[in-house]
């Protein structure tokens, strides 16, 4: 049997009896979820998604599709021509809160909604339904499906929305936002009312996780440059005003919906995603932040636990007739280069005779820097040390 869903299950039950919170109720149809659901995804390297609890449940993405509004932004435009126009520092502020930059307008973060909306602004061109189906066509790369609209949230949110007007008109005023401003906001709420359920959420997540690259489609989406920039903006600002202590408690780049909706990132390792409407005062789900806390605490998942074989990676010597080969695997970074390079001077000290073959064919992933060093190693050693990759 497989042994992990029975591991998350048993984390949602422990939350489950959390009634705590309430569900968002600025428009009717977030008002009306039903607050008991709860889900609970996990997707891993290979791409294999598994999920716990009401994982077929839809709801709408709300503000979890920041980062990825966000990611098209650089991927059109380029960093600084984003940074130039929303900032990357924690507001500590509301999501809501009206605080832009005095003299600039420039919002603190594109994870609040002002630096959201000048965010929309720049991730695409032409009319609301264009602009809203070329996010909607790179949220579902995201996701390796094709997802919809919910046309009642959208309503709802269109309705209602008069404080992110006047933040988008404010925005316009600075020239943070170009052209028509009724465009911008109403690609913002279409942005928000993008359906997805908590497997989709999770694979999103892990398509940061993975450097761009979706681990169930196999498709790069967006550069690794530009999912490290999200993730990087995740962790300082994902989590309204709660930021700072969700990256003690948790340690996950992560981004959350007043629909409930939270996803987490364990770089290289997962993209997790919960799903229970009832939300604490931050805005944050109250039973997603508790799956998350067991997850980092149990499975090892904060960010700055140490990650010893970065500094260690595999080598096996091997000794022939001809030589000796040295082979390399894992991941290689410039600290594991240093312990390369110990080894081979033992190798070519130890036995002045024959030559040393460095194969780096086998690893999963080699840091620039770490082969300069090997390369370095080489051309001090002379003809002896040859080099495979
Ligand atoms: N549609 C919501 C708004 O802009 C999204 C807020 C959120 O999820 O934080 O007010």
């Amino acid at each position: 049997m497989d042994p992990i869903a029975p591991m998350l299950e048993a984390v949602l039950q422990e939350v489950r009896e959390d009634t705590s919170g309430a569900v968002a109720d600025y428009i009717p149809q977030l008002a009306a979820a039903p607050p008991d659901r709860l889900a609970f995804a996990v997707v891993g390297p290979r791409g294999h998604v598994f999920s716990v609890g009401d994982d077929e449940v839809a709801f709408t993405i709300q503000s979890v599709s920041k980062p990825f509004v966000l990611a098209l932004a650089l991927e059109r435009l380029g960093r600084d021509a984003v940074f130039a126009r929303v900032g990357v520092e924690p507001s500590g502020e509301p999501f809501n809160a009206i605080s832009l930059e005095a003299g600039t307008g420039r919002p603190a973060n594109p994870m609040v909604n002002a630096g959201a909306i000048a965010t929309s602004g720049l991730a695409a061109e032409g009319s609301a339904a264009e602009r809203s189906s070329t996010l909607r066509d790179t949220l579902s790369r995201f996701a390796g499906r094709s997802l919809s609209i919910d046309e009642e949230v959208y309503l709802g949110e269109s309705e209602t929305g008069h404080r992110n007007r006047a933040l988008a008109h404010l925005l316009r005023s600075h020239g943070i936002i170009d052209g028509d401003v009724t465009t911008v906001v109403e690609t913002y709420f279409r942005q928000c009312s993008i359906l997805v359920t908590v497997r989709d959420l999770s694979v999103m997540a892990a398509t940061l996780a993975f450097g761009g690259v979706n681990p169930v489609t196999g498709e790069r989406v967006v550069r690794e440059a530009v999912a490290r920039d999200v993730v990087s903006v995740m962790a300082s600002c994902g989590m309204y005003d709660y930021s700072g202590e969700w990256m003690l408690r948790v340690g996950m780049p992560a981004k959350s919906g007043v629909s409930g909706d939270l996803m987490a990132i364990a770089p290289s390792q997962f993209g997790v995603a919960t799903f229970s409407p009832r939300l604490d005062r931050h805005g944050n789900s109250v039973r997603g932040i508790r799956v998350l806390e067991r997850l980092s605490e149990e499975f090892g998942m904060h960010v700055f636990e140490p990650h010893e074989s970065i500094a260690e990676p595999g080598i096996r010597i091997e000794r022939t007739d001809g030589g000796v080969i040295v082979h390399l695997g894992g991941e290689l970074a410039f600290s594991g280069a240093a312990r390369v390079v110990g080894v081979l001077r033992d190798l070519t000290g130890a036995d002045s005779e024959s030559d040393v073959l460095v194969d780096a064919s086998a690893l999963a992933r080699a840091h620039p820097a770490a082969l300069s060093v090997l390369r370095a190693q080489l051309e001090t050693e002379g003809g002896r040390l040859h080099f495979t990759q």
